[in-house]
């Protein structure tokens, strides 16, 4: 191993997709150091199953990780061939209507967040170093010189570059906005600060997700065949809607419900955000739907019940010497499949503008810029999109009232919203995270 001294020092704070994607893709420039500072004691199997585009997927086969993944999860790898994707189905009645087939260009890669986090570790070189039980509470930024991290336990470390990776209710996003919207105060700046100040803490949906893990032996046994052993499939209706599809080489089906009420988006949400779900309360939500949903239901045991947050659009990702990435920077609704694959989208194009062989710690200011420039409009639209299909999966497109029309009205209507799906989501499997990188380089050649 070199000696010689370090290009830039990169202190990652938070070890989930986001923090363990940035630490692989920087470990490729060994002249950069990665230090990673994790709340967690230990770095535990949590989280359920996720879905993985084909866009961020090209991230996971260039950073060498495909193989290793496609061993953990049901979705083999299959280049840019056309692939039914998830059936839909209106649920909200007696009998279901199976209206179209989600077909994307490349599979959708289905696989448990903790198999993911595992496969990353695995690919992590032995010089970059995982510090757990460092809960960073706030640092202290100066105009030159390293970043100073303070940790709840009262240590501190330093670094040049400070990556917030640590999530929904993010520390180092507190600290960056907290510090920029004083600095607007002292400029006199009231309605720009109080702007930035309402950015700080995560903001309610109005949607609690239900999460579950069902064994398919389970489901299988009381509902024979039943699609989703095989078939990722969501079931809409008004006001909700459910999602299953088999993960973890179909041992399990990984199922997520929404109870969506748009018009609470944005007000406060009394309870804890994450907890042990209510089960009766839930199957009442669904209980006037069809009997595949009911046979899904019955073999939930145990959900998890998620108040779904999201961040606000933040004008920037970056101040100074720090750089949020993933949930930190655009918790999102889940409705796109793309949190995940926004933060993988992140930690590359990060580390593709840190690598970069003009980036010094001197002029890092300029490599955060571009970086800026590229992931936030385009994270930003993806929060947007996924918001839409939030509306679209309960039946909420037009003002139209489904419950109004029936035989072939209603068919041209589910037509109609599967094309509006279609439209706000095909950017996940129609493009490619190649042309971010060209203008990523671009930006920094000229
Ligand atoms: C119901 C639901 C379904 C979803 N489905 C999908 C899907 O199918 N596909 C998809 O792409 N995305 C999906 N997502 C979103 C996805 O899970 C997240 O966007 C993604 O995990 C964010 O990764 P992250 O690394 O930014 O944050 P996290 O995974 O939250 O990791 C943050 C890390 O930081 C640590 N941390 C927190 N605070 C501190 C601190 N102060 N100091 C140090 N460490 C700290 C935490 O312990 C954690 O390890 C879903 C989300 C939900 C709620």
């Amino acid at each position: 191993m070199s000696n010689a001294p370090k290009r830039l020092r990169v202190a990652i704070c938070g070890a989930g997709i986001g923090g363990l994607t940035l630490a692989v893709a920087l470990s490729r420039y060994p002249d950069i150091d990665i230090e990673i500072y994790e709340a967690a004691s230990t770095l535990a199997e949590v989280g359920a199953g996720i879905g993985i585009f084909p866009r961020p997927r090209k991230i996971i086969q260039i950073l060498g990780l495909e193989a290793d993944l496609a061993r953990t999860c049901e979705t083999k790898p299959q280049e840019g061939k056309p692939v039914s994707a998830f059936n839909y189905r209106k649920s909200d009645q007696p009998v279901g209507i199976n209206f179209n087939t989600l077909v994307t260009n490349g599979a959708l890669m289905t696989l448990h967040r903790a198999d993911f986090q595992n496969v990353l570790l695995r690919r992590l070189p032995e010089s970059c170093r995982i510090n757990c039980s460092k809960r960073l509470r706030t640092y202290t930024r100066r105009e030159t010189g390293p970043t100073e991290l303070i940790f709840e336990d009262g240590t501190r470390a330093f670094c040049d570059l400070l990556v917030g990776a640590d999530g929904l209710k993010s520390a180092v996003r507190q600290a960056l906005l907290s510090e920029r919207a004083t600095w607007m105060q002292g400029q006199g700046r009231w309605k720009e600060a109080a702007d930035i100040a309402a950015c700080i803490d995560p903001v309610w949906s109005g949607q609690i997700a239900y999460r579950a893990l069902i064994p398919a032996e389970r489901l299988n046994a009381f509902a024979p065949g039943h699609q989703v052993l095989t078939t990722p499939t969501q079931y809409l209706g008004k006001h909700g809607y459910i999602m299953a599809y088999p993960i973890s080489h179909g041992k399990l089906i990984n199922f997520v419900a929404f109870n969506c009420r748009h018009d609470l988006e944005n007000t406060p949400f009394n309870g804890p955000w994450v907890g042990p779900g209510d089960k009766a309360h839930f199957a009442q939500i669904f209980a006037h739907w069809e009997p595949e949903v009911q046979a899904l239901l019955h073999c939930v045991e145990k959900p998890l019940q998620w108040a779904v947050h999201t961040v606000k659009p933040l004008r920037s990702f970056v101040s100074g010497r720090t750089v949020l990435i993933g949930d930190a920077a655009h918790a999102m609704t889940p409705h796109q499949g793309s949190g995940a694959g926004q933060a993988i989208e992140d930690a590359y194009i990060l580390a593709t503008v840190l690598g970069h062989r003009s980036t010094t710690r001197e002029n890092i200011s300029r490599a955060l810029r571009v970086h800026d420039e590229i992931r936030r409009p385009a994270a930003l639209g993806v929060a947007e999109a996924s918001r839409l299909n939030g509306h679209y999966f309960s039946l909420v497109v037009d003002g139209i009232d489904f419950d109004h029309y029936t035989g072939p009205q209603l068919w041209d209507k589910l037509q109609n919203l599967y094309g509006a799906i279609v439209k706000n989501w095909e950017w996940s499997w129609s493009t490619s995270v190649d042309g971010s990188v060209q203008e990523a380089l671009r930006m920094l050649e000229t």
